[in-house]
């Protein structure tokens, strides 16, 4: 079940995006949709629905009007999509959409890859974008993506990340998100980011970390303790970004889950509930997910404070 006690830890649920984007096997829109309805279930606050972002680069992507149209619109739930640019925009609007996450990656290299402009070219396109978006009513998040760090161009400076951050919040960005697209980040240089970022901004921060060698749940603990209070996640750490040579999915959602249940902090996420979304994406996916904990426990199996701390 649902728990009701006040959720101290806010985790956006990315697998109907980021999760399902790099999938060889196709989802139908049908299949999306009931993804979306299950983790409403599950007790999610926020549940990234899709991108509007090019069809023909994304195809797992194309169609999400008609995912957003189609879903069971829970009450107490903010279904999100990602844009790029302000035709994305122009879609979200048109179907209605209350909140927004958009992106500009640090890297040049990335930034032309996946997003097919530079970084300058990227960032005038979202600081138009945000602002329109917020005359429009919208909620929007921005973030930088390699932010930790860069598979082509290895070391991002943190005093890029923190300028670009600083011009999101000028252009009236809501939140900011710090993505670790390609699952380079390490504790000290997690908490160090942050730290910057908050430093420079009053504005809420959430982090979007892949995970690639087993450090991303310490990751997670690392910026909890530099006050980071929102993440992103994915079922089974499914996901990944398209244009990164073997990129490594995100932070299992399970084991997030789990990992502050462990530490006595309220998720508001029903486990068991979860373990079935998990599990019937394994059955679709025909293979078993990346997560260390999912179906191996019911609700409230362990109480708080007995594993990790
Ligand atoms: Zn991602």
């Amino acid at each position: 079940m649902v728990s009701e006690r006040a959720v101290e830890v806010f985790i956006e649920e990315n697998t109907p995006r980021d999760g399902i984007q790099n999938e060889a096997v196709p989802f139908t829109i049908e299949e999306r949709v009931h993804l979306v309805d299950g983790l409403s279930e599950c007790g999610f606050r926020r549940i990234q629905i899709g991108s509007f972002v090019d069809p023909r680069r994304l195809p797992q992507m194309a169609h999400t009007e008609e995912v957003c149209e189609r879903i069971r619109h829970r009450q107490g739930v903010v279904y999100s999509v990602l844009v790029l640019n302000r035709k994305g925009l122009a879609r979200a609007l048109a179907c209605g959409i209350k909140h927004l996450s958009v992106y500009v990656s640090a890297s040049e290299t990335h930034s032309r890859k996946n997003a097919g402009c530079s970084v300058g070219d990227a960032m005038a396109e979202v600081l138009g974008l945000i602002q329109e978006a917020k005359g429009k009513g919208l909620s929007v998040r921005a973030g930088v993506m390699n932010a930790f760090g860069c598979r082509f161009e290895g070391h991002v400076p943190p005093e890029v990340v923190v300028k670009m951050v600083k011009r999101f919040i000028v252009h009236g960005a809501d939140e900011i998100s710090l993505a670790d697209t390609p699952g380079v980040g390490r504790p000290e240089t997690v908490t160090d980011l942050v730290r910057r970022t908050k430093d420079a901004c009053d504005a809420p921060v959430s982090l979007h970390l892949h995970d690639s060698s087993g450090i991303g749940l310490a990751n997670v603990r690392a910026a909890w303790k530099a006050g980071v209070k929102s993440f992103d996640s994915s079922c089974g750490g499914l996901g990944g970004c398209p244009f990164v040579p073997s990129a490594p999915g995100n932070i299992p959602t399970e084991d997030l889950v789990h990992l502050f249940e462990s530490m006595g902090v309220e998720t508001g996420i029903s486990p068991s509930m979860l373990s079935s979304v998990v599990q019937e994406l394994e059955r679709k996916l025909g293979r078993p997910l990346g997560s260390r904990h999912c179906g191996l426990e019911a609700d409230g199996l362990h109480a708080p404070g007995t594993l990790l701390e």
